[in-house]
């Protein structure tokens, strides 16, 4: 057989996906992929019966049908104040997963540096490794997840094209404060860099932290590409609709990487999903106190463990210090868990760029009695031990 691709050789598959499968075939709780194990809002699923037998069953205008593009445009600038134009300002991906490779393909030429932070989410440096640009680590150290400012200024000096930001952050559980987004967008400014913002979990933010949009911030709109997805907000991780949202300039030049990617996202669900932008506020704060009570719920297990975790101030994830049970590497904590006690989680190693074998990522976006009893299975299995 020929060499295939050798840029294929320095990353692996998923190791959050690939922990759903070993769930699947243990038939454990599964805590890894972050995915809710509850309906969306019947609305929705209403909606999508209704599109289901509408016209909707061809494609759609590659970069989003118009009305979902309306209804996003709608919608994002009910939220950030950003004055957003349906048809020059956005593109509809198939999740964010598309809508960040996107970006990347869009910032980037082979060869470019782009800073992302460890721990980060996996697909960030599969994204700039499969655009043929080169991911620069710089390290959130723990426990508060804070950059050092000059390390971060040494890694934009030494070139860097892009920064990749998750915020709120996942898997830390990080919320950037506005000092902190403000001291990168000065050096964004003055290193001439994109930034490419992942900002999925915008409305899981937990009092008192607050969520700021990168690109409202002074200068900042010309130089960012914000990705975002339907996934988290309304339970829709399945759907896979996603958004980039950027200046013109780089809105027409990313709709033609997603155009030659995958066309375009499913039509009869961007057509349903109109009515779950058009939702309230009431929506958003009711998902909110949903998240409040399940991250209660969930770290009130964690505390009976004994174990020290993170406590995010955003998202749904934790990550459980394991350090003190002995094993030899997460990826063995973590099959232990799975076929032992029954709850899976993602081995902390696959976040981190640092050989960092202390965590076990946990995600909450389950129903309480599913958490409750994946709490249980936690403390009665490691009071158990090996
Ligand atoms: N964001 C989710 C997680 O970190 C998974 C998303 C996905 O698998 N595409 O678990």
């Amino acid at each position: 057989m020929p060499q295939p691709a050798r840029r294929l050789e320095v990353f692996t598959e998923s190791v959050i996906r690939e922990m759903t499968r070993l769930s699947n075939r243990h038939g454990s709780i599964n805590l890894a992929q972050g995915f809710p194990d509850f309906d969306p809002p019947v609305e929705l699923v209403d909606a999508l019966a209704a599109a289901i037998r509408g016209p909707h069953h061809q494609y759609a205008v590659t970069w989003g049908a118009p009305r979902f593009r309306q209804a996003l445009a709608a919608k994002h600038q009910r939220f950030t104040g950003l004055e957003i134009d349906p048809d020059r300002h956005l593109v509809v991906t198939c999740g964010s997963t598309e809508a960040m490779m996107v970006s990347m393909m869009t910032a980037c030429d082979p060869g470019d540096k782009v800073i992302v932070f460890s721990p980060f989410y996996e697909n960030y440096a599969a994204d700039a490794i499969l655009s043929g640009a080169v991911p620069v680590h710089v390290p959130l150290h723990a426990p508060g997840f804070t950059f050092d400012p000059d390390e971060l200024r040494r890694a934009f000096a030494a070139g860097a094209k892009a920064i990749v930001i998750c915020n709120p952050a996942n898997p830390s559980g990080k919320v950037f404060t506005r000092e902190e987004l403000l001291f990168i967008a000065g050096l964004a400014e003055e290193f001439d860099a994109f930034v490419l913002m992942d900002e999925v979990y915008e409305h899981i933010v937990y009092a008192p932290h607050q969520h700021t949009y990168f690109a409202t911030l002074p200068g900042m709109w010309e130089r960012t590409l914000s990705c975002g997805s339907l996934s988290k907000t309304y339970s829709i991780t399945g759907w896979r609709l996603g958004h980039v949202i950027a200046p013109e300039a780089l809105i027409s030049r990313a709709r033609k990487v997603h155009d030659f990617l995958t066309v375009g996202a499913a039509a009869p669900l961007q057509e349903a999903a109109v009515t779950a932008l058009q939702f309230p506020d009431s929506y958003y704060a009711e998902l909110q106190r949903d998240y409040d009570r399940k991250r209660d719920v969930f770290l009130d297990c964690l505390r009976a463990t004994g174990l020290h975790f993170t406590e995010p101030q955003g998202a749904y994830y934790t990550l459980l210090d394991i350090s003190p049970l002995g094993f030899a590497t997460d990826t063995s904590a973590a099959e232990w868990l799975t076929r032992e006690v029954g709850v899976t989680g993602v081995p902390g190693s696959s976040f981190f760029r640092e050989p960092e074998h202390r965590y076990i990522r946990f995600h909450f976006a389950k129903k309480e009695e599913t958490l409750r009893t994946a709490g249980e299975k936690l403390t009665a299995g490691l009071r158990r031990g090996r």
